[in-house]
C-alpha cells in the first residue's frame, strides 16, 4: 500500500508548480475561502469565478453579509441554483457576528456547529484557511484516493467513506513533516488532492502519464483506473410536467414568493403547478393555480429544466386578468417586467422572464419597464 511519505512530497511539488491561479487562492481571508468553497458545491469554476468576484464586492466581510437584506442574498446567488446555501450563508453570518465577534471561528467544532457547514466544508476552512491537519473529502479526492489505494467499494457506503476520510487524514497530517514543506503544506495538500482530481485524475481517462503520484498509484499499475471508484447507484430521474401562468394587468405581471423549507424557498415564480400525466382542462388548472379564471389563455413558449433528479417539462401560457389588482401581500406580487429583474427567481422562471421580455420587445415596446398598458393585454 502507497506510504503517506511517499504520495505527499511529489503532491505538494507537484501543486507548487501547476496550481491553477483562482482568485480565492490568492487570499487568506477565511471568509473569501468560506464563500467560495460554498460555491464551488455543485457549481463548475468557471461559473464561479464571476459571482464570487460579485459576491465579494457586495458583501466583503462577514458583518456586510450579515447585515444585508435576504432578499438582496438571494438575489446575488441567482441562477448558482441549491439556494439554500445562500440562505445558510446570510444565517451563519449572522450567527458569527453574535457568537464569534463577526470572524469566521479557527475551531472546527465551532465551524460544523453553524448552518451550511459539514465535515467537508468545516475541513476546508480549516486546512485552507488556517493551515490545520484537517482532511477533506470530495468528489475529486475520493476519486484520487480509490485509484492509489485501488479501493473497490462503493465510496460512499459507511465504512469505505470512514476509511477514505481516514486516509485523507494521514496524508494531511504528514503534510508539515516533510522536507522543506512550504508555507503552508496542510492548505496546499489538500489543494493538490482536488487540482489532481479536476484536472488530471478525472472520472474517464485520467492523464496518467503526467500524474505526479502514478508510482505509487494502484490502480495504474494494475490497469484498474477504467474500474475505480466503484460507481453508486444514483436516483432515477423522475420527469414532471408543469404548467406556469403570466398573468398581466395594467403592464404588471402576477409573481409569488415561494414558501419556507420548499425547493427555492423564498425565490419568487410565475404562479404554476403540476400537471400530472393525464389531460386536463387549461383554464381549470388556470384557475386552480392563480385563484381566478384568467382571459384569453394563449402559449408563450416551453422549456426543459433539471432539479436534482428531476426533468421537468413547463408549458407556459399567457393571460390577463380583467378585474382590479387584488393587493399585494408578503407572498404576492404585481411587478413590471423592471421589478421582476429585480427579484430572486429560479432559473426557469428567469428565463421565462426573459421570452415575455423578448415578446414586449418584439412586440416594439419602446421602454418594456414601463409598459403602460401591457402589450400582452393589448395582445389579447
Ligand atoms: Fe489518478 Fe492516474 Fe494519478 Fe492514479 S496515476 S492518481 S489514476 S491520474
Amino acid at each position: 500500500m502507497p506510504t503517506p511519505d511517499a504520495l505527499v512530497g511529489p503532491l505538494l511539488a507537484w501543486y507548487a508548480q501547476v496550481a491553477r491561479d483562482l482568485p480565492w487562492r490568492r487570499t487568506s481571508d477565511p471568509y473569501a475561502i468560506w464563500i467560495s468553497e460554498i460555491m464551488l458545491q455543485q457549481t463548475q469554476v468557471k461559473t464561479v469565478m464571476s459571482y464570487w468576484h460579485r459576491w465579494m464586492c457586495r458583501f466583503p466581510t462577514v458583518r456586510a453579509l450579515a447585515k444585508a437584506n435576504f432578499q438582496d442574498v438571494l438575489k446575488s446567488w441567482e441562477g448558482l441554483g441549491y439556494y439554500a446555501r445562500a440562505r445558510n450563508l446570510h444565517r451563519a453570518a449572522r450567527i458569527m457576528v453574535r457568537k464569534h465577534s463577526g470572524a469566521l471561528p479557527r475551531g472546527y467544532r465551532e465551524l460544523i456547529a453553524l448552518p451550511g457547514i459539514g465535515r467537508y466544508t468545516a475541513g476546508a476552512i480549516c486546512s485552507i484557511a488556517f493551515n490545520q491537519p484537517e482532511p477533506i473529502l470530495d468528489g475529486n479526492v475520493i476519486r484520487v484516493l480509490t485509484r492509489i489505494f485501488a479501493i473497490d467499494r462503493n465510496p460512499r457506503e459507511t465504512q469505505t467513506n470512514q476509511l477514505l476520510w481516514e486516509l485523507a487524514r494521514r496524508l494531511v497530517e504528514r503534510a508539515p513533516r516533510v522536507p522543506h514543506p512550504p508555507p503552508r503544506p496542510c492548505s496546499d495538500l489538500n489543494q493538490a488532492l482536488m487540482e489532481l482530481g479536476a484536472t488530471v485524475c478525472a472520472p474517464r481517462q485520467p492523464n496518467c502519464p503526467i500524474c505526479p503520484v502514478r508510482r505509487e498509484c494502484t490502480a495504474y499499475r494494475t490497469g484498474r483506473t477504467a474500474e475505480l471508484p466503484r460507481p453508486s447507484s444514483r436516483p432515477q430521474t423522475l420527469s414532471r410536467r408543469v404548467l406556469a401562468f403570466v398573468i398581466s394587468r395594467n403592464g404588471r405581471f402576477l409573481l409569488k414568493k415561494r414558501p419556507a423549507r420548499s425547493i427555492n424557498a423564498h425565490l419568487w415564480e410565475f404562479p404554476n403547478l403540476e400537471a400530472g400525466d393525464t389531460n386536463f382542462d387549461l383554464e381549470t388548472m388556470a384557475k386552480r393555480c392563480v385563484g381566478f379564471r384568467p382571459r384569453a389563455l394563449r402559449p408563450l413558449c416551453s422549456l426543459n429544466h433539471t432539479i436534482t433528479h428531476f426533468r421537468i417539462h413547463v408549458d407556459v401560457f399567457l393571460g390577463a386578468m380583467n378585474k382590479p389588482l387584488p393587493r399585494t401581500s408578503v407572498s404576492v406580487r404585481w411587478c413590471t417586467l423592471g421589478q421582476v429583474d429585480e427579484l430572486p427567481l429560479p432559473n426557469a422562471h428567469r428565463r421565462i422572464a426573459e421570452r415575455l421580455g423578448a415578446l414586449l420587445k418584439n412586440a416594439g415596446a419602446t421602454n418594456v419597464n414601463r409598459v403602460g398598458r401591457s402589450l400582452v393585454e393589448r395582445e389579447l
